[in-house]
């Protein structure tokens, strides 16, 4: 079973992707981080994430960059968004997540166009969202444990910035697969929104 888990930031879809790989049992690729990694090795090149040259030349990182924690800072975020963009990168990216996808046993993948471009064929699609204000606010409390000072004003302005580029970009914008069943977790805890998850694909896959 091929689970396909697509989304804004901080919607909670990595949170629910992990859990439901663990529930199921299948392996889990967060497609995000290596949207991240190009970014990351774009800045280490001193190149520039605008310039689909650059972008594309990095998408040849080295395997290691994948565990820098670097990688999960906003930084790293706005840059993986504004690399993503380029139709040269995307296309490079494509063979490492659909054999990811079509691995025998299936998988759960999470990221922006997975129930509509890499496995348009994925038996379960979850669109996981939340409003700008939830997720803003989830997000600056995690900043905030981890020490960061930015203002939830800066951080929702960022969330806005990374949802505009990501849902209006000419290739494989974010946006819900026709066939997804979304899950808004605005007012939900991340237990409640692992339990919808759960609730929905065993609806729409009850063998497994
Ligand atoms: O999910 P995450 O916040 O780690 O993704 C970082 C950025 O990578 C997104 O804002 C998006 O621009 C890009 N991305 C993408 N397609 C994916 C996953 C991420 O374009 N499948």
């Amino acid at each position: 079973m091929i689970i396909a888990v697509d989304g804004p930031t901080a919607s909670g879809k990595g949170t629910i992707a992990k859990a439901l790989a663990a529930h199921y049992r299948l392996p889990h690729l967060d497609t995000g981080l290596l949207y991240r990694a190009v970014g990351r090795q774009v800045f280490l090149d001193g190149g520039d994430p605008d310039d689909a040259g650059h972008a594309l030349a990095a998408t040849t990182f080295p395997e290691g960059l994948l565990l820098d924690p670097e990688l999960r800072s906003e930084a790293s975020g706005g840059l993986a968004s504004r690399v993503s963009i380029h139709h040269s990168v995307r296309e490079a990216l494509y063979e490492r997540q659909r054999t990811f996808a079509t691995q025998p046993g299936g998988a759960v993948l999470d990221g922006r166009d997975i129930g509509t471009v890499i496995a348009p064929d994925a038996e379960v699609k979850l669109f996981v969202t939340a409003s700008l204000e939830a997720r803003a606010r989830r997000r600056w409390k995690e900043m905030r444990d981890r020490g960061d000072p930015r203002t939830l004003e800066d951080i929702t302005e960022d969330l806005r910035r990374r949802d505009d580029r990501d849902s209006t970009r000419a290739e494989a914008p974010l946006r819900a697969a026709e066939d997804a069943v979304v899950i808004d977790t605005s007012a939900m805890g991340i237990e409640e929104a692992i339990a919808a998850a759960i609730a929905a694909v065993d609806a729409k896959h009850p063998a497994e």
